[in-house]
């Protein structure tokens, strides 16, 4: 039971560990309130011998000991039971948050196609926020307060039945009530997540592109677009937060009305002479305690259930297979063999039984129309995602065996999408190589021509160069990526359009730069330009994810194929240019 517990509130083990200690402490903080009655009813029960002459008051020192007795266990069940769900839960938090990027940074690429950054970013912040409120205000407190109930009730069932069932049939019923609206209750917060996602998405959806929505004069239209989503998230979570309180506001006189039926029931009994007058005494003071944990808990339950769609999206994190392999990576040689890849993109596929050997010492050019499979290619070479059918073997070794942090430590990779983190230009290009020295750092800057535009940024290889990169230019990041890149200096590189952004000096330049890096290693390079690839040794042309010829150059120009015909189109088109 406890692991199904576990399970649906999305706990650490170490989390369901301070849960079991919070409804430990939830459990004696209860009894020992109870236990305050039970000394009230005893002083009641003294008084009344005295005023029938059948007994003395209880000595001063007595009753002053059990009431110290009792504020002080009072004290101690409360602050250990505080200890144990708000103290602990801060640390629950942390341990969430760091297991749940971890495993973000070992899933396979194909998830983020599904989640994406502002969907995964609410769960790690939002959804994790309000876990963290039903951990420290709702589990251990509502458990607690089922089992103490559980004992109240047996006690009360032992000392008088019937007056213990008027006091207490309300319970039952108004958790019945709740727990049958759970499914509409789920779902009104399901809506509400929806809602709430699709506002964040709005939001960071314009601000990434306040570029090209100024510049198409849509900001008035986005605006309008992102009010309605707010409009639409305002309106579901009022709805959602009325029906909620009527649920509770119900189930809370439901549970009331057991005051009433106990002071009919007593009166009933008292008038029967089955009864005396200190039982059903005992009962009312009984009442105005028993129901105090309950109605916290109608509302905790609310929430409990409404956290359940938070607690889902934590576990699907958590549940998603990550890329795990051989931690030991011992390839004979780096050649590439893709043999009759298939992948698809979530149901779409993309790539068709591809076969082709990219092979060590040798530059493999992959070229083909927009959209043909190319990146896709390089992606999977890289155990980026995992093929469907087929496989990729790098030096013999089937690449979906290997862990993929181990395999990509062979890979210096520059992709057409560089990457940059909001450091300083060294920190940028040492990424490359945990450790460098500077002076290695510096050497490769200026094998990939980095030192001409960093010369001009005011703190130099120190300057901090904003969130990606914004205060560059796209062929000064580019030649930050490929620096990165000269640093690493792995047996196999992907350059995917490594040099798309540089202008003609720059990149003759850099492809200095490249020819070195590349030098008897394992290159698969993509390109648009025929002038990149003009050196390579090997060539596959893909189109519509297949493969439509190989061969070096000089034999594909003979085939008069589609290799011919790209080339033959960038000659027409740089003729035309040379005209015009
Ligand atoms: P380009 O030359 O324009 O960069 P490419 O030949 O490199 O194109 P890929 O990027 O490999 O082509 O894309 C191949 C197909 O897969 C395209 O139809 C593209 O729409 C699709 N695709 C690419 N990335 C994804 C993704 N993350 N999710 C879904 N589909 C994708």
């Amino acid at each position: 039971m406890m692991k199904n517990i576990q399970k649906a509130y999305a706990l650490t083990d170490q989390g369901l560990q301070n849960l079991k200690r919070g409804i430990f402490w939830t459990v004696l903080a209860n009894l020992t309130v109870m236990s305050g009655v039970s000394i009230l009813y005893w002083l009641m029960d003294r008084y009344m011998n005295v005023l029938t002459d059948q007994g003395p008051l209880p000595s001063v020192v007595i009753t002053l000991t059990l009431v110290c007795l009792f504020f002080l266990l009072s004290y101690l069940t409360h602050y250990q039971q505080y200890k144990a769900t708000y103290g602990l839960v801060y640390g629950e938090v942390a341990t969430t948050r760091l297991q749940l990027a971890e495993r973000l940074r070992r899933l396979p690429l194909g998830y983020f196609g599904k989640r994406d950054l502002s969907d995964l970013t609410e769960t790690l912040m939002g959804d994790v926020n309000r876990m963290e409120h039903v951990w420290s205000h709702v589990l251990a407190y509502l458990y607690g307060a089922y089992i103490s109930t559980a004992i109240i009730a047996i006690g009360l069932i032992f000392y008088d039945w019937r007056l213990a069932l008027a006091s207490l049939w309300g319970v039952p019923v108004a958790f019945a009530l709740l727990f049958g609206s759970r499914k509409q209750t789920e779902r009104r917060s399901e809506v509400t997540k929806k809602a709430a996602i699709q506002v964040s998405d709005g939001i960071q959806e314009a601000l990434e592109n306040v570029r090209e929505i100024r510049s198409n004069n849509q900001a008035q239209d986005y605006l309008l677009k992102l009010y309605e989503k707010i409009d639409h998230h305002e309106g579901v979570t009022i709805h959602g937060e009325l029906l909620n309180g009527l649920l509770i506001n119900l189930a809370s006189v439901v549970m009331r009305l057991g005051v009433a039926t106990t002071i009919l029931a007593g009166a009933s009994l008292i008038a029967k002479g089955q009864i005396n007058f200190m039982v059903f005494f005992s009962f009312l003071m009984v009442i105005t305690r028993i129901y105090a944990p309950f109605d916290q808990s109608l509302a905790l339950i609310a929430e409990m259930f409404l956290s359940q769609v938070s607690a889902a999206r934590i576990n699907e994190i958590y549940e998603t297979p990550i890329a795990t392999g051989d931690l030991h990576f011992r390839p004979k040689g780096h050649d590439i063999v893709f043999q009759n890849v298939s992948f698809s993109y979530e149901d779409r596929e993309v790539l068709h039984d591809v076969s082709f050997v990219a092979k060590e010492g040798e530059v493999t050019a992959l070229i083909g129309p927009s959209g043909s499979g190319k990146s896709t290619c390089a992606r999977l070479a890289a155990r980026l995602w995992d093929v469907n059918q087929g496989s990729i073997e790098v030096g013999g070794v089937d690449i979906s065996t290997v862990d993929p942090e181990i395999l990509l430590t062979d890979y210096s990779v520059v992709f057409q999408d560089v990457t940059l983190f909001d450091a300083s230009v060294t920190d940028n290009i040492r990424l490359g190589k945990h450790g460098a020295s500077e002076e290695e750092v510096r050497q490769a800057a200026q094998a990939a021509n980095c030192d001409e535009f960093v010369e001009r940024l005011p703190q130099g290889y120190d300057t901090l160069i904003g969130e990606n990169g914004v205060k560059l230019s796209g062929g000064e990041r580019q030649r930050i990526s490929i620096a990165r890149a000269l640093l690493k200096d792995a047996p196999i590189v992907l350059l995917d359009e490594a040099t798309a952004s540089l202008d003609v000096e720059n990149e003759t330049k850099v492809q200095g730069a490249l020819s070195r890096l590349l030098a008897g290693k394992t290159v698969l390079v993509i390109a648009h330009r025929m002038r990149t690839i003009a050196g390579a040794d090997h060539i596959v042309v893909l189109e519509e994810g297949q493969v439509k010829e190989q061969g070096s150059p000089a034999q594909l120009l003979q085939e008069n194929g589609l290799y011919r015909h790209m080339v033959d189109l960038q000659n027409e088109s740089a003729q035309w240019q040379i005209e015009a």
